[in-house]
């Protein structure tokens, strides 16, 4: 049997085309609901006779991390990317991590593609495409820039006439559609070994489980999931992570805006916070999660600092750098001195005149937090004897699809 190992786990080489699914803000509720309200006939029978359980994705509960996660098989520690988002202390600058020099692990994908596997990938936003592609020989392109997909930079050309959709807004539920759409059109044509399709959770953070708007989507992507299997994939769907109302009862956003907080307890400018959701997309979640990390000046009291965040109303958790790091299997270099996760339906701001939340058109959804960290593992296969005790993790979905789909 042919393997690769990859960050000290064994994967056997595909023998039939297999695709790992990350449905992005993709809740257990939500697959749930739309199974009750009849929308998704091919999952009803997959969570029938296939295998399924909840899973923990990884906290932070952010679409980087758990998608690098996912690509890698292993946890931040291991691949480093812990957010959009870090402070770089030696350099006094806060930087995105969205450059692959923040990667300090090779993925599953890359591997399969060294050992002579056809590869292919398809990301709903761009900001992803270039992490997972990371070292990867093959086809790796975003809906959102389908039309700029040359064969030198993504290896693949004309994705436009492939799907024959057009490039959708960066903002729409298409976005997603485009990616389904270019999986089964890439199936179809190409029949690519192994195939990783990451969407985005701009549904998620309007539409509440069982509500039309949600519905409609996993309607949709059902179809598309139909389609794969029946062309035979052995398909993996996970998530990178939940989705949470947070939200007070005026339906405005209940936050917890920390970084005035710690203003006001130990001066302006003693310390920074952090928020890793921040990227160039915030319209719909206004940068508000809940987790934070917080940098505190040299001079602090650590221990106080913590105690006195975690008895602010909304906060749920406070750990200090190492704690922190242990717990959720982080890269401590890239963490602040304290981890704040924020309670199911709070989230954690910076300074509030640095929030514009005027693009929030719904009561705000968002996720970030331990609150968030169930999600879907389904194959379409049947796993014998599978321990649905175990703790099973987003990150164990290509050892599901490779090794144990038969
Ligand atoms: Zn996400």
């Amino acid at each position: 049997m042919r393997e690769v190992e990859v960050n000290g786990r064994r994967y056997r080489l595909p023998t039939q085309p297999s695709v790992v699914v990350c449905v992005d803000g993709c809740e257990p509720d939500y697959i749930a609901q739309a199974v009750a309200a009849g929308d998704m006939p091919w999952m009803k029978s997959v969570l029938a006779s296939g295998s399924s359980v909840v899973a923990d994705c990884v906290v932070p509960t952010f679409t980087n991390p758990n998608n690098l996660s996912i690509v890698t098989g292993a946890p931040p520690s291991v691949h480093g990317i812990c957010g959009n988002y870090l402070y770089d202390v030696a350099n006094n600058v806060e930087v995105m991590m969205n450059d692959p020099k923040w990667l300090r692990a090779p993925s599953v994908l890359a591997a399969l593609a060294d050992a002579g596997c056809q590869v292919a990938v398809v990301t709903a936003k761009d900001k992803l495409r270039k992490l997972l592609g990371h070292q990867m020989r093959g086809i790796c392109f975003s809906s959102e820039k389908a039309d700029q997909a040359t064969l030198a930079e993504n290896g693949i050309e004309r994705v436009v006439e492939l799907v024959g959709r057009p490039v959708p807004d960066v903002y729409s539920a298409d976005l997603s559609e485009f990616v389904f759409a270019a999986g089964v059109r890439l199936m179809q044509t190409r029949r690519p070994d192994i195939m990783y399709l990451s969407t985005t959770d701009y549904v998620q953070h309007k539409h509440a489980p069982g509500t039309d708007g949600a519905n409609a989507f996993y309607r949709m992507m059902d179809r598309y999931l139909a389609e794969l299997d029946a062309l035979g994939c052995a398909i993996a769907v996970t998530a990178d992570h939940g989705m949470n109302a947070k939200t007070r009862m005026d339906a405005s956003p209940d936050v917890i805006y920390l970084q005035d907080v710690l203003d006001g307890w130990l001066g302006v400018g003693r310390t920074r916070v952090i928020l890793p959701i921040t990227d160039p997309y915030v319209v719909h979640h206004g940068a508000l999660g809940s987790f934070a990390t917080v940098h505190l000046p040299a001079d602090a009291d650590v221990a106080a600092v913590a105690a006195q965040v975690a008895a602010l109303r909304g906060v749920e958790a406070v750990y200090p750098r190492a704690e922190a790091a242990a717990r959720f299997e982080l890269p401590a270099d890239r963490i602040g001195d304290l981890v704040v996760v924020s309670e199911r339906s709070a989230v954690i701001g910076s300074a509030a005149k640095r929030h514009d939340l005027s693009g929030l058109d719904a009561p705000l959804r968002s996720h970030g937090g331990v609150s968030e960290q169930r999600v879907p593992l389904i194959l379409n296969r049947r796993i014998a004897g599978l321990d649905t005790g175990h703790r099973w993790r987003n990150f164990d979905a290509f050892d599901w699809v490779l090794n144990r789909a038969a």
